[in-house]
């Protein structure tokens, strides 16, 4: 457990995929640079200079755990500013060769909705489900690649029922159908948490988020391909090649290489760790014969469960009464049915009872215990199955 630093208010987190706590790397280094670097890096003086140079030092190290170049990186105000700039970017930058898009039917809503807008103005969009261990089959993707295909869009991993997706070979195989076809990797809900190369997967285009790895939110990058060409919306100054213009968010993002200089550094015990729990997890639900998991798969730091007899919203207020912390769906739809589950064919009770529990390398087992524990307690209050 941890303490929030008012009044010694504990709580058990398992809402890691919505948001991380911010790690103390993070505070110390956003807090340096309001206190004492906290020019404009567009100013010709040393103050802004010294700014200057701590946000090119952060952009060395986000492209570094990319495995990539600095100037291959576009800072911005988190993963779904990414994401737009990406799908917008492609349908400016090749609108002449057509207007088909293929994407996952589990994208998150910043693409999901971003494609049903594009659907809407002409664009004629192919939204492939996911498999219900929740991988999408790179085949699957390319059959619907055609000379049209402007843009094909794969997240790495869902951030609703976890899933890691091979997005080497769906690059591959999109290219060898269409060379022209640009990819796009939301890598929001795997960075940090698993690695991967930038440039050894051939996408395009790839997002991270700064708060999905214990730093601050309102940061986020874009992972920009040698030779990819991707357009703004804003229009201002030159900052960020001027694609992403206004003045940087430079606390933030030195707290977002702070944070992923210490999430990389232990990558695999973090795995590992988180690996245990999971397993633990999966233990105690194999106990019970009316917890179910809905969709099994390696990624461990993502759990989406369904408890039978018992509606989402219910067992989340329960588990909130407890001070245990889930959620139903992504945050970004509010806890709302989303588009996920329901794409992957799972029926309407299942949905209704889905539970997200996603982990961070902070939990423990114990913590786990008491999760199932109150869940048991629940269903037996609520459902007066005692
Ligand atoms: N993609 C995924 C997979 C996410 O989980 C999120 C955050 N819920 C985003 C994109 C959006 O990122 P941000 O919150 O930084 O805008």
């Amino acid at each position: 457990m941890w303490s929030n630093q008012k009044g010694g208010f504990k709580v058990i987190y398992f809402d890691n995929a919505a948001t991380t706590k911010p790690c103390k790397e993070a505070i110390e280094a956003s807090g340096q640079m309001m206190e004492s670097t906290w020019g404009n890096p567009s100013s010709l003086h040393t103050l802004g200079l010294l700014a200057q140079l701590k946000v090119d030092s952060a952009r060395e190290v986000i492209a570094d755990t990319l495995g990539t170049k600095p100037k291959n990186i576009i800072f911005t105000s988190g993963g779904t500013e990414a994401n737009n700039l990406a799908v917008n970017s492609a349908v400016q930058t090749r609108r002449r060769r057509g207007n088909r898009i293929v994407a996952s039917a589990y994208e998150h809503s910043s693409i999901h909705h971003k494609l049903k807008t594009l659907e809407k103005e002409g664009f004629e969009v192919v939204f492939v489900p996911a498999e219900k261990n929740g991988i999408v089959d790179p085949k699957k993707i390319a059959e619907k690649v055609d000379e049209k295909t402007i843009l094909v869009a794969v997240m790495m991993t869902n951030n609703e029922v976890g899933g890691v997706n091979d997005i080497q070979r769906i690059v591959k195989l999109t290219k060898q159908k269409n060379p022209n076809t640009l990819v796009h990797a939301d890598c929001v809900a795997a960075y940090g948490k698993i690695k991967f190369d930038a440039t050894k997967l051939g996408v395009d285009t790839l997002t991270i988020s700064a708060h999905k790895i214990h730093g601050l939110k309102g940061t986020g990058a874009l992972y920009v391909k040698d030779g990819t060409r991707v357009v703004g919306y804003t229009i201002g100054g030159e900052q960020e090649k001027a694609v992403r213009p206004g003045t940087e968010n430079t606390a933030g993002i030195v707290a977002f290489s702070a944070a992923a200089e210490r999430i990389f550094f232990k990558i695999n015990e973090n795995f590992e760790k988180v690996q245990k729990l999971k397993n633990h997890l999966a233990e105690r639900i194999a106990d019970t014969d009316f917890i179910k998991i809905n969709c099994e798969n390696d990624f461990p730091y993502t759990t989406n469960i369904s408890v039978d007899g018992l509606r989402s919203e219910t067992l989340l207020h329960y588990l909130e009464s407890k001070e245990i912390y889930v959620s139903s769906g992504s945050a970004c739809s509010k806890g709302a049915r989303t588009h996920v589950l329901e794409s992957m064919g799972f029926d309407r009770k299942t949905q209704d009872s889905a539970i997200r529990i996603s982990f961070s390398a902070d939990n423990t087992t114990e913590e786990i215990d008491t999760l199932i524990d109150e869940i048991i307690n629940a269903k037996n209050t609520l459902c007066g199955t005692k």
